[in-house]
């Protein structure tokens, strides 16, 4: 079976709102092609320049351009999540924990009334 029939079966034999972290990122993963010396820069550069299509999206729509194409943005999104996912790969981390971790830390934050503050370490 190659990558496309694999991934075809496992979006027909899951629902793919209930995907968890890590299925995301393996799957990701097996669609990471990049020169393995300059990986961190090449993942680093990406997820910066998806991030810059979802701002360049809603720049237009400022402009008024455009209008919101939320399936559009969501494409981008998911490109950004991509980045996101391989990187934390590269990195040897799990994007689950990495989610976790986050939310553990914004709740921390909301509860001592730091959330609108500045700094990394609040
Ligand atoms: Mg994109």
């Amino acid at each position: 079976m190659n990558i496309e029939e694999e991934a075809k079966k496992f979006l027909r034999e899951k629902n793919m709102s209930n995907i968890t972290a890590t299925e995301y990122q393996d799957n990701a993963k097996k669609t990471a092609i990049f020169p393995k010396e300059k990986a961190l820069e090449y993942l680093a550069l990406g997820l910066s320049s998806e991030s810059g299509e979802v701002a360049g999206k809603m720049k237009k729509i400022i402009r008024a351009k455009s209008k919101l194409n939320k399936q559009d943005l969501g494409a981008e999104i998911g490109d950004v999540l991509w980045y996101c996912a391989v990187l934390a790969s590269e990195l040897g981390l799990n994007l689950g924990k990495i989610m976790e971790n986050n939310i553990e830390k914004l709740h921390s934050r909301k509860a001592r009334g730091v959330l609108g503050g500045s700094g990394d370490n609040r």
